[in-house]
């Protein structure tokens, strides 16, 4: 391991199993990226520049129209749903939010006003637009969100995400339909997701990422879509935009994060590797059952560890002992309440994903040795 850059502060090693969390800094980034970042934080550039061309490179790399980096996905969206109200006439963008224009009402399905760390209807509301829900919680038909829009729709916003539970909701490619229908744009909450094209192809307006999820970059956002609507999401930083200014050194990390991510070297293998080195550490002698599940959306494999009766301590015990650890280990722990706890490979190496398995081990080991 390199040297602990908090141990001035007192703060413990983390062994990160739990994904990308932004509890745990989401992602860490690879020397590539570290290293086109540290030039750049020591280099002056035209800012103006910099955003246009690394935007325009962004927009090559991907094969989409346009692209800009935002600060997070948060920024990205507030920008996107700014863009929608006042689009990029200097006067309005400086009355965000507080607009007295009369088109500013944002459509979303009810089960997509989702909490994922703040609600993001407070993010349109800082956006200049006014959240209108359609639907229930757990349902919501084409004809609830048709019935929603109307001549005062800047938007309908669409999330994608595991944060969204809902019965039945209403497709992207129907929700594109339906508010292109009345010339509103739809704007996709895309933050964790991995695939960088796909809404734009099934017709989304402005799709907004995280870059420190799937990307694996700095902390920062990405937002790809339609030329004129990107430009007026960048034509923000006069406004709203200001609070959420990106630095040289990210827009430079998140371009070579991109590259490496499009470039995707063989990621499911790498994976793979890391579930089964965590899973011969745990060994096959435990009163634990172990599976690998695959995430919902994307091409994750997870190491399951699900205590069986016999195991004499509750997941909520495991997780407090592999916490309090050092390094401290933290799982993924969704389902403690039933009994299971997850190992994300994906901020482990090999041999971290090793010692994880080692610490699961001794966690329940040195508990059978106590009864
Ligand atoms: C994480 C997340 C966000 C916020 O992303 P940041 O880049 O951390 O601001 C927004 N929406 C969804 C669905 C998310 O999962």
């Amino acid at each position: 391991m390199s040297t602990h850059a908090w141990s001035n502060l007192g703060l413990p090693r983390v062994l990160n199993a739990a994904g990308k969390m932004t509890y745990l800094g989401s992602a860490t980034l690879p020397a590539t990226v570290v290293d086109r970042m540290a030039a750049a934080a020591t280099q002056p550039v035209e800012m103006a520049e910099l955003a246009r061309r690394s935007g325009d490179h962004l927009a090559d790399l991907l094969g989409v129209p346009a692209a800009a980096v935002a600060a997070s996905a948060s920024a990205g969206l507030v920008q996107a749903v700014a863009a929608t109200v006042v689009g990029a006439d200097p006067a309005l963008v400086q009355t965000v939010p507080d607009v007295s224009t009369s088109r500013r009402r944002v459509v979303l399905q009810q089960s997509h006003a989702v909490d994922f760390g703040a609600p993001v209807t407070q993010l349109i509301r800082l956006g200049g637009g006014i959240p209108v829900p359609a639907g229930s919680a757990n349902r919501c038909a084409a004809t609830h969100l048709a019935a929603a829009i109307g001549a005062d729709t800047a938007a309908v916003l669409y999330v994608v995400s595991h944060h969204v539970h809902a019965e039945t909701q209403v497709s992207l490619a129907e929700t594109v339909e339906l508010a292109h229908a009345h010339q509103v744009p739809v704007i996709v909450d895309a933050a964790a997701e991995s695939d960088l094209t796909g809404y734009v192809t099934a017709g989304a307006d402005l799709v907004v990422y995280s870059g420190h999820k799937a990307i694996g970059g700095p902390t920062s956002g990405l937002v790809v879509g339609a030329r004129a609507l990107v430009d007026a999401c960048a034509a923000q930083s006069t406004g709203v935009g200001r609070t959420m200014k990106v630095g040289k050194e990210t827009i430079a990390g998140l371009l070579a994060a991109v590259e490496a991510y499009q470039s995707g070297t063989d990621q499911l293998a790498a994976l793979t590797e890391r579930v089964d080195a965590a899973r011969q550490a745990i060994g096959t002698d435990l009163p634990v059952r172990l599976s690998i599940e695959t995430d919902a959306t994307r091409p994750i494999p997870r190491l399951i560890v699900e205590l069986l009766p016999g195991a004499g301590l509750t997941a909520r015990e495991l997780i407090a002992r592999l916490e309090a650890g050092d390094p401290s280990v933290r799982t993924r722990n969704h389902d403690a309440d039933r009994g299971r706890i997850g190992v994300d490979p994906r901020e482990l190496t090999v041999d971290g994903a090793a010692q994880v398995g080692q610490a699961i081990r001794a966690a329940i080991g040195v508990r059978e040795q106590g009864r």
